[in-house]
């Protein structure tokens, strides 16, 4: 093996440790890796399956240095570690995805230009400024989002309409942002792949997924869709990925219109919820593929082993206490994931449940019935 490549045995270091880390610590120590984790909670969900923990904030440089002193390679959680962070560890290990990536999709701004530059259809944009004059490019109804650590529709507000947007965008406390045409789309598609240190690829079957709320609820896979717009929403992600130089597993978020055109909506240079369906439904999980590519072994094989169908399990669930999983249980396609979370709230992503199914209109029909059957008694 090149020495570049860091076999099972290896330490990897995680920045931040959420349900993204838990389950990427969870493939790791499968292959006989060990997982370190920098998160300012002792408890968060990584730490409870990784072989060390250390404690600080994401912005905090000495604890990230304290983490990269101990580990063969670092990676990422969270797109919302500050580029600048990941630089300062670049000397002491490895980071992947670099921090050149991170600078490019941090921003809002910048990935919008990023994408603009390699030709890629997306929504009209315009930075603002001036909102009256952001809104006179774009139309409205728009939507206005913060250009830094923004997900899940946290840090956007949308502009009917007619209204004051002056007073609609209050909300947002004058942070820099980007105002965006509201889609009319059809459906909203992400295609995840990997991208290898050798330049190889592997990609996914095509996710359809639908949001409430601004956050993801439901993901179908594979997408059903021609092989002609699969083949784009592909070449697009590939696009993006070798454009970047990335070194992982990568998220790119599409809203296909009517007329089957596709635009990009955002880039997570990370795993992704979407991408849950994986552990279960194909032969890598995105999670394994992650850690293959981060330490530079040969990926896995992505291929689908069946149809699948996942729902996130938010926290408006827990309304009443922890509820009564026995339904879930009681369905043999069904695999419930919980992540360690202490505090559940409203919005916040507390688990999720895969249905392994070929037959994925029956699989979304089941996941509506569990949900609407968890939010009865919650
Ligand atoms: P984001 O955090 O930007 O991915 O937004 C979360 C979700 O909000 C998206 O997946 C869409 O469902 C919705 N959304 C975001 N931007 C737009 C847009 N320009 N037009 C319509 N819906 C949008």
């Amino acid at each position: 093996m090149s020495p570049r490549v860091l076999g099972p045995g290896a330490t990897i270091g995680v920045l931040g440790g959420g349900q993204l880390g838990r389950m990427m610590a969870v493939a790791a120590r499968q292959m006989g890796y060990r997982v370190m984790v920098l998160d300012p909670s002792p408890r968060c969900p990584t730490a409870q399956l990784a072989d060390g923990v250390v404690v600080g904030a994401l912005d905090d440089r000495e604890a990230a240095r304290a983490l990269a002193r101990q580990v063969d390679v670092i990676t990422l959680d969270t797109e919302h570690v500050h580029a600048d962070v990941l630089e300062a560890l670049e000397p002491i290990a490895p980071v992947r995805p670099g921090a050149s990536v991170l600078r490019t999709i941090q921003d809002r701004l910048v990935q919008k230009q990023f994408l603009d530059q390699l030709g890629l259809p997306q929504a009209r944009w315009a930075p603002v400024d001036d909102i009256h004059t952001a809104l006179a490019q774009v139309g409205r109804p728009a939507i206005v989002k913060v250009r830094r650590a923004g997900y899940d529709g946290k840090g956007q507000v949308r502009i009917g309409p007619d209204g004051d947007a002056e007073a609609l965008i209050a909300a947002l406390r004058g942070e820099p942002a980007v105002a965006e045409e509201v889609v009319g789309f059809a459906r909203e598609i992400s295609v995840i792949l990997a991208r290898g240190m050798d330049g190889a690829i592997a990609i996914y079957p095509i996710a359809e997924n639908v949001h409430r709320r601004h956050i993801l609820h439901t993901t179908r896979a594979p997408a059903p869709m021609t092989a002609l717009s699969r083949s784009q929403a592909e070449s697009i992600a590939v696009t993006v990925a070798e454009a970047l130089g990335h070194v992982g597993v990568i998220a790119v978020e599409m809203f296909e219109l009517p007329d089957g055109r596709l635009l990009v909506n955002e880039i997570a240079p990370r795993t992704h919820n979407s991408g849950h369906y994986t552990y279960g439904a194909c032969a890598t999980s995105q999670f394994e593929q992650h850690i293959r590519a981060v330490c530079g072994v040969p990926l896995g094989d992505p291929r689908a082993l069946t149809g699948a169908v996942m729902v996130n399990l938010i926290g408006d669930l827990w309304s009443q206490g922890v509820p009564d999983w026995r339904e879930v249980l009681a369905l043999p396609e069904a695999r419930l994931h919980l992540y360690g979370k202490d505090t559940p709230a409203p919005g916040r992503k507390m688990g999720h449940v895969v249905l392994l199914d070929d037959d994925t209109d029956q699989a979304l029909a089941t996941a509506e019935m569990l949900i609407a059957t968890l939010a009865a008694r919650s």
